[in-house]
């Protein structure tokens, strides 16, 4: 493991230091900051900011709308930009680049290649992600959705669920069994679908915060063209693998930042419930703080791998289990602090019902029973927790496969 950062990329930093200074606002605390309304305007313009310096997808290639940096020059750009407390896109670009970009760089033809790349940076196209069904969870390959392929069309029925920010989005890939007579993860394809078109329909579901962040996908005789499959037809297994390992594995930089960040917040909140100072509160809040520490080790540690040419695999369980584990844990302790003012929430609420409130977020009884709650759906999403022991069980320690039935 290597714990520093050479010459070249601390001299790397002070540029991506300076673009952040000469972009933000003078009184920039992070988003956090930023009250309702004005958090989408800032993520909108903010963006076109990241597009014109090609600091949206910073790997890829040039031809394809990147900036070609080196894998150090991503990791020190991601750290910066977590640190200022900045987007580092839209709501929907973890699916578009994070997720279907990458897998695209690995496993599309150029022609989908350069097709897409470029309109996702521009924000043309924007993507979820049509995995789960109602039957097909933690059990992905028992997916059931069809496409069977009509002269230069393939032809789509059945449906999606959990599709996060698909009432967002105007295009899916999707998982569909294009071979239902082959072994299970042998008859999968991975589609691009667009959701303009009068088969899809998508109903958003409500969540106990009372928004509603992900949809039902119906799709009643969607088409797409035949070309639009990543990977070869009934090859759709990999590439979801592929998939899931940049969905699960990408956050190594950012995610200790974001962490000790909240951990600091929670100090404040306990300090000002004048709770700091009893000796249960501060057992746990050791125990938050040495769990971040770790957090920030195990982020090391994948980022060396990831600077010596390993893409996230499998073992890239490990991480996503051990922060979303820690995160309610982290949060029951924010509403023990809070008491009864959790059951009344209030103030301003999160940016985002995924991971932690933005820097710069105020310690309000409403950011943190949003973020309790999201915190429970983060053992879940990716992939839950039981499933990532299983998968680093197996697949990373080798040990014996738990009994199929
Ligand atoms: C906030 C959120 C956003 C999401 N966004 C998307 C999205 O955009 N696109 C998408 O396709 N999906 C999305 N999902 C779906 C997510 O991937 C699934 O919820 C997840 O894979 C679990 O599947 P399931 O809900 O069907 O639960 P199930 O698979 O039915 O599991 C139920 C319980 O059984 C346990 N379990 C199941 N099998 C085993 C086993 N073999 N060993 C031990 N325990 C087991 C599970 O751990 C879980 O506790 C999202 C989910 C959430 C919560």
């Amino acid at each position: 493991m290597q714990p520093t950062y050479s010459p070249e990329a601390e001299a790397y930093r002070e540029k991506v230091q300076a673009f952040l200074a000469e972009k933000l606002p003078s009184n920039w605390r992070g988003l956090g900051a930023l009250d309702g309304d004005d958090v989408s305007a800032f993520v909108t313009e903010w963006r076109k900011t990241l597009h014109e310096a090609q600091y949206l997808a910073p790997g890829w290639p040039q031809q394809y709308g990147g900036a070609g940096l080196s894998a150090l020059e991503q990791v020190v750009v991601a750290e910066e930009f977590a640190k200022s407390g900045v987007p580092t896109g839209g709501p929907n670009d973890v699916f578009g680049i994070q997720m279907l970009g990458n897998t695209l760089l690995q496993w599309g033809t150029e022609e989908q290649k350069r097709h897409y790349l470029p309109r996702i940076l521009s924000g043309e196209d924007t993507w979820c992600q049509g995995y789960s069904e109602p039957n097909a969870g933690s059990d992905l390959s028992n997916l059931a959705l069809r496409a069977t392929l009509d002269g230069d069309q393939w032809i789509l029925n059945g449906q999606k669920i959990w599709t996060s920010a698909g009432h967002l989005a105007d295009h899916i890939f999707t998982l569909a069994r294009t071979d239902p007579e082959a072994p299970r993860h042998k008859g999968i394809s991975f589609l691009l679908v667009d959701m303009r078109q009068p088969g899809i329909e998508v109903r958003p579901i409500k969540m106990i915060s009372g928004a509603s962040e992900f949809n039902e996908v119906f799709y009643t005789d969607a088409t797409c063209a035949k070309d639009e499959v990543v990977g070869g037809v009934n090859n759709g297994w990999a590439v979801a693998m592929t998939l899931l390992g940049y969905e699960r594995g990408e956050a190594a930089a950012t995610m200790p930042v974001r962490f000790q960040g909240e951990l600091d917040r929670l100090l404040v909140l306990a300090k000002e419930r004048g709770r700091a100072d009893e000796p249960e509160i501060r057992q746990r809040l050791a125990w938050c703080y040495s769990k971040v520490q770790i957090m920030r080790w195990i982020g090391m540690r994948t980022l060396t791998q990831f600077l010596a040419g390993h893409h996230p695999g499998p073992d890239a369980g490990i991480f996503k289990l051990y922060w979303s584990e820690y995160h309610k844990v982290v949060t029951e302790l924010a509403l023990d602090l809070l008491g009864a003012e959790a059951m009344v929430p209030s103030g301003r609420p999160p940016s985002s019902a995924f991971q932690t409130d933005s820097e710069g977020a105020p310690n309000s009884s409403a950011s943190w029973v949003g973020t309790f709650l999201g915190a429970r759906a983060g053992t879940i999403y990716a992939g839950s927790s039981p499933i990532q022991r299983n998968i680093l069980g197996e697949m990373v320690l080798g040990l014996p496969k738990e009994p199929r039935v």
